[in-house]
């Protein structure tokens, strides 16, 4: 497979990502040098790219293939212009229509993750990448497939500041933990901050179990705003899945239309 390299577009935690291009097609090369890595960490790479193979969705990020050469496993997927970090980054405070749309396009593609077994584990707003303003999920590098092991884990994973409460105490979990995290990016869409922050990772992670975020921005509807606080909810089995809050959203919007 013949590529040539346009631009370095971002450095992963195990390698670089790069802009290239195959014949006239534009694509994403994501290069992890194995070298380097433990042979646990290695099977984690590996992962991703067989995870990326049996997925496909709008809101998942498109996977082309992947190669090994030498020490480097390559994984091709679609070219994305932005990742949503960046563009709230930007472009904050978005219009209430805009957030629910990207919150139904989270949502389908958490649905469609779940309903293949597989969580995440690593929702964040630099895994959601933005191609003609469609999100997608990206970065299934920790994501953990379901199907062989017990429903509920105990290892932990995932970015301090969107880690639910029950990694940090320590708790069984299941993909109520993407859910949880779902709540913190759509917080961090409409107020540019995530709901929770601390001086230290200790500090962090005791308002993330006892805390209450402060109130969303008044220009958004209690509708929306109490959605966020109910994937935000301390108690994963109070926390809706991802197809109750699609039908919830759904119920809500024919309830509008009707006279
Ligand atoms: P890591 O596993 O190290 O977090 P990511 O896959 O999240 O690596 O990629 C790191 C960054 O590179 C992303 O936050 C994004 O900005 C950029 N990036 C990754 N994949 C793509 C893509 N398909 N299209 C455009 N940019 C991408
Ligand atoms: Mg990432």
């Amino acid at each position: 497979m013949d590529y040539e390299i346009i631009d370095q577009i971002g450095k992963g935690s195990y390698g670089v990502i790069y802009k290239v291009k195959l014949g006239t097609q534009i694509q994403v090369l994501k290069e992890i040098s194995l070298k380097n890595l433990s042979l646990k960490q290695q099977n984690e790479a590996y992962r991703e790219a067989q995870i990326m193979h049996t997925l496909n969705h709008p809101n998942i990020v498109s996977y082309y293939n992947s190669q090994l050469r030498r020490d480097k496993l390559n994984i091709f997927m679609e070219y994305c212009e932005d990742d949503l970090y960046n563009y709230i980054c930007r472009n904050p405070s978005p219009g209430e229509n805009q957030v629910w749309l990207w919150t139904t396009q989270l949502l389908e593609g958490l649905e469609y993750l779940h309903s293949q077994k597989i969580m995440h584990r690593d929702i964040k707003p630099n895994n959601i990448l933005m191609r003609n303003n469609v999100l997608k999920i990206s970065d299934l590098g920790v994501s953990k497939s379901l199907v062989s092991t017990q429903q509920l884990q105990t290892t932990k994973v995932g970015t301090p500041l969107y880690l639910a409460p029950e990694l940090i105490r320590n708790r069984p979990y299941d993909s109520k933990i993407d859910i949880w995290a779902l709540g913190c990016v759509l917080y961090f869409i409409c107020q540019g901050d995530p709901p929770f922050s601390g001086s230290n990772v200790i500090s962090l992670g005791y308002n993330i179990v006892n805390k209450c975020p402060k109130p969303i921005n008044s220009k958004y509807s209690k509708r929306l705003q109490s959605l966020i606080f109910k994937l935000l909810n301390k108690v994963p089995e109070f926390r809706p899945t991802a197809t109750q809050a699609l039908q919830q959203i759904r119920e809500d919007n024919d309830q509008k239309i009707k006279p």
